[in-house]
């Protein structure tokens, strides 16, 4: 019989081994009490995020099931040439918390919902609405289909993000806030269908900290939280229909230096764009005056180019636009001709044309030298662990969102795109794509539990082979769960 209840908690960042080391050293009680004794009623595994490991773009791979191809998300910052939700002027989004933004979407992804308006395919409650399911969403970011969604107050954002000294809130208070919110819920309109609690302390607090704090945090805030969630849920849980627990998180982080050595921000790749004659915009919004757009995400970078004299919606030139730019980067990495600040950064510049392959065309890579070569030839050079299964990753990137150009900064680097962080991800390195997934069902048989993680298991393992025998990601998660729900 399938779970009557689904309980998702979206735990942003969390890196598996981080997980795995805090349960098996007996620092995370409420999660071991979820998986059962000697773990028998739960399974901890871990899936890649997409390319850029990055949240809105795995969160919304998360609720939907789709790559960022088809659910139009493909990073926390994108620009849109289509202006495809913007009456068709073309707009820059970051929905990330930026620090130079003139209109801030990272507010209006939770007081006007900029992300779930984005969102190209449909999520798991539109489906589930679809056969009679109430879902509750709290916290989180998407929401389409909801019965309920209960966003975060924009003042605990703001205090968590920009506020300073006294009013300022840590991760951890944070968290509480949403916790606070789902128990208010639960208290008020009982235990839906669906319950999805989103935790986004532990990236923050993982930005902040270093990767090495998370388990830390899952230790002192995170299991308690995950703790008092399961006690208000199964009050109102019939003892014949446990909930089905997935805790799911969206992509790791890596350690990285936070100083303004290694952190490039968009003022340095300016002169870059200027030596093409080109004017990069430098803030999000309408991008009709300028004619190249650098969308950031952790460790790669998603390059826009109008083609000169004409909208944006047209495609560039790929001889005479595409490529003498993106050598500028391979120039930038030898010598640091424009951009000192990419000097022996770059791991990989890829290209597409796509006035002649059209805008669902996958990437070429772009050799220092000026060559072209496949993605599999380029790729095949770096180490395994630089640039974990990127073919079928940038395959599942390539979009009419997606840029013209891509550049992909090294992780030994240890330089990425943005502001300073202790904590990094956004790209492709096996650190910042491992992303924690731990599944439980408390309360029935080992045996219909294994029966459901079968299910699970070979219902991702079937899209797996279909999409050409690629490792799990965040976007098979849904595909997992529905298989439980309809057994
Ligand atoms: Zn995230």
């Amino acid at each position: 019989m399938p779970p009557r209840h689904i309980v998702l908690v979206f735990i942003d960042g969390l890196r598996p081994d981080a997980l795995v080391e805090a349960v098996r050293a007996d620092e995370a009680p409420h999660f071991q009490a979820l998986l059962g004794e000697g773990e028998n009623r739960g399974w901890l595994t871990s899936v890649l995020a997409p390319a850029p490991s990055i949240t809105f773009a795995s969160q919304a791979s998360l609720v939907t099931g789709a790559h960022p191809n088809r659910h139009d998300v493909p990073g926390n910052q994108f620009f849109d040439r289509f202006g495809m939700h913007h009456g068709g002027k073309a707009r820059h989004y970051a929905f990330d918390v930026g620090d130079t933004l003139e209109v801030d979407d990272a507010v209006e992804v939770f007081t006007r919902g900029l992300a779930g308006r984005c969102l190209g395919a449909r999520t798991l409650y539109e489906r589930a609405a679809s056969r009679g399911q109430h879902a509750v969403v709290v916290g989180h970011m998407y929401a389409n289909g909801a019965d309920r969604w209960l966003p975060p107050k924009v003042e605990m954002l703001a205090r968590l993000t920009k506020a300073p000294g006294p009013l300022k809130i840590t991760p951890a208070d944070f968290d509480r806030h949403v916790l606070a919110l789902a128990l208010d819920e639960l208290r008020t309109h009982g235990l839906p269908n669906i319950l999805t609690v989103y935790f986004m302390g532990l990236d923050a607090y993982s930005h902040a900290h270093g990767p090495d704090g998370q388990r830390v945090y899952v230790r002192e805030t995170l299991d308690a939280l995950v703790g008092e969630l399961r006690s208000a849920v199964e009050a109102l849980a019939s003892k014949a229909y446990p909930p089905f627990w997935v805790l799911a998180a969206d992509h790791g982080q890596r350690a990285v230096p936070a100083d303004d050595d290694h952190a490039v921000p968009l003022r340095a790749m300016e002169p870059l764009f200027a030596a093409e004659g080109r004017d990069l915009l430098d803030y999000p919004g309408e991008g009709r005056h300028s004619d190249a757009v650098m969308a950031f995400n952790g460790s790669m970078a998603l390059v826009y180019v109008r083609r000169q004299g004409e909208t944006w919606a047209q495609p560039p030139d790929f001889h005479n636009e595409v490529l003498p730019l993106a050598r500028r980067f391979w120039q930038a990495h030898r010598r640091g001709a424009a951009a000192p600040a990419l000097e022996g950064a770059v791991a990989a510049v890829l290209v597409r044309d796509a006035a002649h392959a059209g805008w669902r065309s996958s990437y070429v890579a772009l050799t220092p030298e000026g060559e072209l070569e496949t993605l599999e030839a380029w790729f095949h050079r770096l180490p395994t662990d630089d640039a974990v299964e990127a073919l079928p990753r940038l395959a599942g990137m390539a979009s009419p969102l997606a840029g013209d150009v891509v550049v992909l900064l090294s992780p030994g680097s240890k330089r990425y795109f943005g502001h300073p962080v202790r904590g990094l991800h956004g790209g492709l390195s096996a650190e910042v794509s491992e992303a924690a997934l731990m599944l439980a069902w408390p309360g029935v048989t080992p045996a219909v539990w294994q029966q459901a993680r079968q299910q699970f298991v070979h219902a991702v393992e079937v899209r797996c082979q279909t999409e050409g025998g690629r490792r799990p990601q965040t976007a098979d998660v849904l595909v997992g769960l529905e298989a439980v729900m309809l057994a």
